[in-house]
């Protein structure tokens, strides 16, 4: 039988320290679940610049054309911010996932009850929280044409950008989400601006058409993106999934972290189209970048990376069942206290290394099964 297979791009500053204790825990489900990997480990950022001069290799492209799914770590850092643009660690990334087409950026808003105390908001509002914002990734007004800084007339200048949707780009992404509700609480809250844009309208119009005629057991809504950004900071428990364009996603993806408490915690997954054995295309990441300011030092909190990891299992691998024995051990550890520096409140409290975090994560596997 065919092993899946996952391609690791642990990439730069803390990506490869959290990264080592991601493969404790593949190594855990192969030992003791008898579920394994073929794992494939490469470069990409500046690790892969420092090897061959280019962030991404076309080697690492045609490895993660491959691949079931792709880890990746962080990419970037001090190091290279004098490069020229296309050389920039990030860029490598950005080439991955334009290449592999991969348009639903998924951001899982959770909040451990272990962790409500460290939300901007009130524990109650937080506490148990667990919704799902799917942002359009490859379209929108980040690449719309025309754009650019032109002069004008009266001496000053003219900066364009270009919000443009066609039908396909709205109605796949559409999809994801609602297959997504489907797996959930079976609930789709879509939000654009259709009251000011034109592209909005059409938004709303497609996301209705795939609801209407491909998802009609899933409760649809709508919702205009500046009300739901205040909705998601008075009673964010009301959504399940969210569905949203590029810039709107952008943004709301970006409270709806805050909501969780530390960057450190919080997964992602971007999901291309789905390829004929029904799995997408897809890469998985934690939201935190390289930190250099703590890199080399064993102290970044792994959860990221291995609630990312979680989500592999879940979205690619149909193993939602593993995905949740993963998250439960992630919140024991936590609520046992064993938590890094970033999710430490109390002033004297000695913080758990990377390696201590990982060592609980697996301890708390064993003792559930
Ligand atoms: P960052 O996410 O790397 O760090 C922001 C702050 O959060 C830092 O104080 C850092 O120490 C802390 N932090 C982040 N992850 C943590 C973890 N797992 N545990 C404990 N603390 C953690 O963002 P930044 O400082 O703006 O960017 C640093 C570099 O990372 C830049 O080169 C940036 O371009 C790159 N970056 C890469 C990605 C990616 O690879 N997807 C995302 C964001 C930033």
């Amino acid at each position: 039988m065919k092993m899946n297979s996952l391609l690791i791009l642990a990439g730069d500053g803390i990506g490869p320290e959290v990264m080592d204790e991601v493969l404790r825990v593949i190594e855990w489900l192969g030992d003791r679940r008898g579920i394994r990997f073929d794992v494939v480990e490469d470069l990409v950022g500046g690790a892969a610049y420092d090897v061959h001069g280019i962030p991404l290799h076309d080697d690492t492209l045609e490895k993660a054309r491959k691949a079931d799914a792709i880890l990746l770590g962080a990419a970037g850092g001090p190091k290279y911010d004098n490069l020229e643009f296309g050389l920039k660690p990030e860029r490598g990334l950005l080439k991955l996932r334009k290449e592999l087409d991969l348009y639903a950026n998924l951001r899982p808003a959770i909040c451990f009850d272990a962790l409500s105390g460290f939300s901007s908001l009130k524990p109650e509002i937080v506490s148990g929280l667990n919704i799902m914002i799917v942002r359009e990734l490859t379209s929108g007004v980040y690449f719309g044409e025309p754009r650019g800084i032109t002069p004008d007339n009266e001496g000053g200048r003219i900066g364009v950008n270009t919000q443009r949707y066609t039908t396909n780009e709205i109605r796949r992404v559409a999809r994801t989400a609602f297959e997504l509700a489907r797996r959930r609480d079976n609930r789709v809250c879509s939000m654009e601006k259709a009251n000011v844009m034109e592209s909005g309208v059409l938004w709303r119009e497609e996301v209705q058409w795939v609801g209407d005629n491909e998802f009609p057991d899933v409760e649809l809504s709508h919702m205009y993106a500046d009300a739901g950004g205040m909705q998601l900071v008075r009673w964010p428990k009301q959504f399940d999934v969210i569905v949203t364009d590029n810039l709107f996603g952008d943004m709301l993806s970006d409270v709806a972290a805050m909501l969780s408490g530390s960057l450190g915690m919080l997964p992602s997954a971007s999901l291309g189209a789905p390829s004929a054995d029904g799995c997408p295309k897809a890469l998985y990441e934690p939201v935190h970048g390289s930190a250099p300011d703590i890199a080399g030092k064993g102290i970044a909190n792994p959860c990221a990376a291995i609630l990312s990891f979680a989500m592999a299992l879940r979205y690619s691998f149909d193993r939602g069942d593993e995905a949740d024995r993963i998250e439960v051990a992630v919140e024991r550890t936590l609520s046992q206290g064993i938590r890094t520096a970033d999710l430490l409140q109390v002033k004297g409290a000695k913080p758990a290394s990377t390696r201590q975090v990982g060592d609980s994560v697996i301890g708390n596997l064993d003792e559930s099964v």
